[in-house]
């Protein structure tokens, strides 16, 4: 077991979740919960987000869909659009999750199993409109969409969505890709689909640019506090990290304060001599971080059991002003706290 906790703040996600829907309304806010809701908790995000009038949740994989339905009950829609297999396609129509399509066999398979147990899934289909991840090409769109019509038709799926994801690199690359999409959509509508949600945009492009928010948009980080590298910061955004990474002093070690926080509880060592950790004295720099633990810089108060700050909350360095550091971005700091850390949850 580790000695440092995470400590989530739901309080401060709720009134996230406030400014991201005042700021994308009328456009739903679809919650973002992969990756354990960015190593957050799935369970308590989802209840939390529930409470608070959040009704969509994007959870990439079935299985963490499921794990958000179990949390959240009937009713509120969740997404999820990983490829998968017949055993997750059945697991999704156990737990009324919607899934995304972006490529015609995987639309087979899950049109085989409506039809084995009477069943008609909501479908989103994905145009790519240039990430070239998943998705379908848009000279392949009208061969997809006379197979989801086909589909249809027999009752096995309804089309409630097309959507697709962009880079949020360059304005310019985003503006092409979405007139991809605006194509992708009206020869969909073209070809009689009831479009419930059309959705594009991410954290960043939903909250710089009006005309990418359609009718949803699938946020995670800002939710969350974890602004974007390179971009706005958060007293702009009005958005504040939710976590933050305590760890206590283990020992005094000559002209050292030793940390009981290292690389395998996800602080990566490359951030030696890079970044300061907080205590209520000041902020002390960091030396060397090892396996489990961290050397500071020695301060006058330091003693054995105090606690300091790694990262996070609103006085000591977010987890995207470490990850700026050794080029990487804020999520990638949360994915990598170690699941072995406890999570302490405020509310
Ligand atoms: C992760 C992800 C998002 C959310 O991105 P944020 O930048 O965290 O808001 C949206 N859409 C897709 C397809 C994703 O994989």
């Amino acid at each position: 077991m580790s000695l440092a906790k995470l400590h989530v703040d739901l309080a401060q996600f709720e009134r996230n979740i406030a400014a991201v829907q005042t700021r994308v309304t009328p456009a739903q806010l679809m919650l973002v919960v992969k990756d354990d809701a960015y190593a957050q908790g799935v369970e308590q995000i989802a209840a939390r987000a529930v409470a608070n009038n959040v009704n969509l949740f994007g959870s990439f994989d079935v299985p963490t869909g499921v794990r958000v339905r179990k949390t959240i009950g009937p009713g509120p829609r969740i997404f999820a659009w990983q490829t998968c297999g017949a055993r997750a396609i059945r697991q999704a129509l156990e737990h009324d999750i919607d899934l995304g399509v972006g490529d015609a066999a995987y639309l087979d398979r899950i049109a085989a199993i409506a039809r084995a147990q009477q069943h008609r899934f909501r479908v989103h289909l994905k145009i790519d409109t240039g990430l070239h991840r998943n998705g379908i090409r848009i000279e392949q769109w009208p061969e997809l969409l006379a197979q989801a019509s086909t589909y249809q038709a027999d009752g096995l799926i309804a089309v409630v969505g097309v959507w697709s994801h962009i880079a949020e690199a360059s304005d310019e690359d985003d503006d092409q890709s979405r007139a991809v999409f605006d194509q992708a959509v009206l020869s969909a509508q073209a070809r009689g689909f009831e479009l419930e949600y059309r959705h594009l945009a991410a954290s960043a492009a939903s909250f710089a640019r009006p005309e990418f928010r359609y009718d949803a948009v699938r946020i995670g980080a800002f939710c969350y506090g974890i602004r974007s590298a390179e971009g706005v910061g958060e007293s702009e955004l009005g958005v504040y990290p939710i976590s933050t990474l305590k760890a206590p002093i283990v020992r005094i070690d000559g002209d050292s304060v030793v940390l009981g926080v290292g690389s395998l509880d996800g602080l990566p060592s490359t951030l030696s001599r890079l970044m300061h950790v907080e205590s209520e004295f000041g902020t002390h720099r960091v030396r060397q971080i090892g396996l489990d633990e961290t050397c500071l810089d020695w301060w006058t108060e330091a003693s054995a059991g105090d606690w300091v700050t790694v990262f996070g909350g609103r006085t000591a360095a977010s987890a995207t002003d470490l990850a700026e550091r050794i080029d990487t971005v804020g999520e990638e700091l949360l994915l990598r706290v170690s699941p072995l850390i406890e999570r302490v949850y405020a509310n």
